[in-house]
Order: C-alpha cells, then structure tokens, then sequence
C-alpha cells in the first residue's frame, strides 16, 4: 500500500489536532519507532494545498463508513485528499483491519497483532459499495503476514461480494505483496478485479531503509505474474518521491515497470506522518512531476498520475475510465 500521511497543516506536537497520533495513554500506534530519533518537519512548500474536510457530503460518506463499521485508508493513513475523495463520496476500504504486520518507515498505519478476520466483511463491504453507488471501488488491505495465504482468500471473497451487489461497478484492488505466500496471488487474480495494483513503494536502493520487509524483485514479479495469469486485468504500480531517491533511479524503475507489462504508474510526494517516521529529504518541485509524467508516457505506461497530491486511489474512477480508453485506442 502507498499510505501517505500528512501532518504538515497540524500542530507539530505529539497527539495535537491528530486523533490518530500516539497518545501518552494508550499503545503507541508504531512501537517498533518509539527508540528512534526524530527528524525534523519541513515547512510545506505552497503548491501542497488541499480541501479541508467538513462539507456535508464528505459527512455523509462518513456515517456510511461508521455505520458499516468499516476502515478506510483515507482516514488511518491520514490521507490529505479526505476532504476531495469524501465530498465526492469516493473513499477506499481497508480490509482485513486496522492493524499491520509489517512496519513500513513512511506508513502511519498502526503495527501489531492483528485480530482475527471478520467474515462479515465481505457483505458490510459490498453492502457499503451499494449504498454510495460507487462507480468505481478501491479496496486495499493491511499486510496479513499472519494468515497462510496472507487474506488472498478474504480479497476474493470481497471482490466476489462486491460484483454480486453492484454488478456494475469496476473494482480496483491494492494488495500486500503476499510474500512467502504460494499460491495467493493466484487465489486474488481467479476473483477478476478490473484493476491489481501493487505499489513498489520506492526505488530499489531505499527498500532496507523504507520498505525493510519487502523485496523490490519479487514485488516487481507479482505484478508481472498477475498479467501473465489474465492479460485483460490492469495492473497498476504507484511510488513516493521525496524519500531522498536519485531521478535515474526513478527512471530505471519506470523500466523495470515496463519490462514487467504494468500499464499505469502514479508518482506521488511522500509526507511524513510523524518525526518519527522517515524523514521528508526534500519536496520535489511540480516541473519534475510534469517531467516524470512526459518521460513515462514516452516509456509506454497507458496511464500515467504524476502530482505531488498523487496518490493510489485519488480520482481512481476518473483514472479508470481514461485506463480503459487507453487500452481501447491502442488496440484500435
Ligand atoms: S486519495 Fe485515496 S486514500 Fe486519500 S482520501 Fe482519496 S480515496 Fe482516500
């Protein structure tokens, strides 16, 4: 998952104007990060501006959620698009939930033990995708390294529910990299999402830094795989900048990415969830983006998101729409 957080607009301070940030009290969100030292707050440059959350149409999308008892990334990785994506009732569910097995330098989303699975959880979603009358879904997970088959069996089940109860709506899923895990990905891919993406996260030479219980080549591979088992999904890939990475070293993985037959890159400006995360290195200008747009596009993804407020999800039923005429003009 590319769970970014932003906590430049709050008050720097622990556990102000932040009800998901560790609070004193309670179990600290990300035990594994309490020794580590704390890295200072860049001021937000101007073009990193978003909508504040609060209109009556984001609190319609949020008692929907609560009714449901469902979780969703926007929230638990304090995604700064909410106020956009819930105006337009667009939110991306987080199955399997809330807490983590891994613990990923740049993600906000809390680390633990999980609980066991809600087998609910496939009619509370489908039941939640029904009555917003979503177009398009994003679902995504936390990583269940716990479960022999890491919730591939779970993902099938919500995508099965969800084309049972909106059979017209398209479904985009982002999965864990279900590591160690034979035979998942296939489980996952038999269920026929209209979109598999998989984030690689960063560039190869900060995966130990960031991404420490991933494998940048066997990540790279599943997203290779899932076109090798059915060719009519779209696969989808997203990275952070800003996480200290050379720009030749975005362009290989845009190759890399390519070799692997993945149709759509998102590129996005990493923001730190907290000084202990990892830290900001630098805010990558929005020419840069532009650039990086131009030269994957040349390198021959369909679809192509390169915005410092880019993230997986944001505007994915749009992004979706555009994907498939894509694919339709280059085969017509
Ligand atoms: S960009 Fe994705 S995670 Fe962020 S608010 Fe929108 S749907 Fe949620």
């Amino acid at each position: 998952m590319a769970l970014v957080l932003d906590l430049l607009n709050r008050d720097p301070r622990p556990n102000i104007g932040n009800p998901k940030a560790e609070s004193p009290a309670a179990l600290p969100r990300h035990p594994e990060k309490q020794k580590r030292p704390e890295n200072p707050i860049l001021r937000k440059p101007d073009w990193i501006r978003v909508k504040a959350p609060g209109s009556p149409k984001w609190a319609e999308t949020q008692k929907i959620v609560k009714q449901n008892s469902l979780v969703t990334v926007c929230e638990e990785a304090g995604c700064p698009n909410i106020g956009e994506c819930w105006e337009k009732k667009h939110a991306t569910f987080m199955i399997m939930g809330d807490t983590c097995t891994r613990a990923c330098a740049f993600c906000n989303v809390k680390t633990g033990v999980p609980e066991p699975l809600d087998h609910e959880e496939p009619r509370k979603v489908a039941e939640a995708v029904a009555k917003l009358g979503l177009e398009h879904v994003v679902i995504t997970s936390v990583d269940r390294d716990d479960l022999a088959d890491g919730g591939a069996e779970h993902f099938a089940q919500v995508i099965r529910a969800i084309r049972a109860a909106s059979p017209g709506t398209t479904i985009e899923i982002l999965t864990p990299d279900f590591l160690r895990k034979p035979g998942a990905l296939e489980v996952v891919v038999a269920a026929r999402p209209d979109v598999f993406n998989h984030n690689l996260e960063t560039v190869p030479g900060k995966y130990l830094t960031v991404r420490p219980g991933a494998r940048y080549f066997h990540s790279l591979r599943l997203l290779q795989r899932v076109k090798e088992l059915d060719s009519s999904i779209f696969t989808k890939s997203g990275i952070m900048v800003g996480l200290g990475e050379e720009r030749n070293e975005v362009l290989q993985l845009m190759d890399d990415l390519r070799s692997a037959d993945v149709d759509f890159i998102t590129i996005g400006q990493y923001l730190a969830p907290s000084r202990k995360h990892h830290a900001v290195i630098r805010f990558v200008t929005p020419e840069e983006f532009k650039s990086f747009e131009a030269i994957a596009y040349v390198k021959g993804f369909l679809m192509v998101s390169s915005t410092p407020l880019t993230r997986s999800s944001h505007h994915a039923g749009e992004d979706f729409a555009r994907l498939r005429a894509a694919r339709a003009a280059k085969l017509g």
